[in-house]
């Protein structure tokens, strides 16, 4: 089973995130992509408070149509800071594989600020996106010391353990979660930005008025 995990706020979920996780997933070859919204992302403020049975409903019904896209209440279940490390040990434990971890280079980039982040390398593949407006340093630049683990091999690079860190170039959708927030409380439209669904759930729920 090769298994994509797909960790977000989704606040809200929007095209861009289905469309790139489409692509990796061809890209890989996984077998499917689990969306995992947080509970509190330690790394950010959570916008409008949106709670997180909300966000997890707007993933669901943006992924319906796809047999491939799965949602995990994991991290809203567990409640607290949201560490992505305990949803990678829980998706060993569950799938008895080792992961693609999917992530924007914009998040990738932050990575050493990260709870546990030593072990993170020895638990999971990374596959990192492509994002407009966000740079692609160097490997050294971005993980520091433990760049040594890794060698260049096909992809991208591999560690002792055998896991990889691959670098996706993805369609370029300069689309935010935090511009359709925006736009929401202009009273603008996100008409094709987001799937219909979550459209109106939006609307329905006032979500960002
Ligand atoms: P916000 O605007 O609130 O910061 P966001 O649009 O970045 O939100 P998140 O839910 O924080 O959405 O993103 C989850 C993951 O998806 C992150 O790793 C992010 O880098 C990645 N991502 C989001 N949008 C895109 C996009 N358009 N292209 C590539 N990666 C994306």
């Amino acid at each position: 089973m090769m298994l994509g995990i797909f960790g977000g706020t989704f606040n809200p979920i929007h095209i861009g995130h289905l469309r790139v996780a489409e692509e990796v997933l061809q890209y890989l070859e996984l077998d499917k992509v689990v969306f995992v919204p947080s509970y509190l992302p330690p790394h950010k403020d959570l916008a409008d408070n949106v709670r997180g049975d909300k966000r997890l409903e707007i993933v669901r019904l943006a992924i319906a149509e796809n047999p491939r896209f799965e949602v995990s209440p994991f991290e809203v279940d567990s409640r607290g800071n949201s560490y992505s490390i305990r949803t990678i040990e829980h998706i060993r434990e569950a799938c008895q594989t080792t992961p693609y971890f999917i992530l924007g280079q914009d998040a990738f980039n932050d990575i050493l600020t990260w709870f546990e982040k030593d072990r993170l390398f020895d638990l999971t593949h990374f596959a990192v996106m492509s994002r407009p407006h966000s740079l692609r340093p160097s490997l050294k630049d971005v993980i520091g010391p433990h760049a040594s683990r890794y060698r260049a091999a096909g992809r991208g690079y591999v560690n002792e353990c055998g896991n990889e860190i691959v670098f996706v170039d993805v369609t370029p959708l300069d689309i935010s979660s935090s511009r359709i927030r925006e736009l929401c409380r202009e009273g603008k439209s996100i008409q094709y930005l987001v799937p219909t669904a979550v459209e109106h759930y939006i609307k329905n729920e006032r979500m960002y008025e």
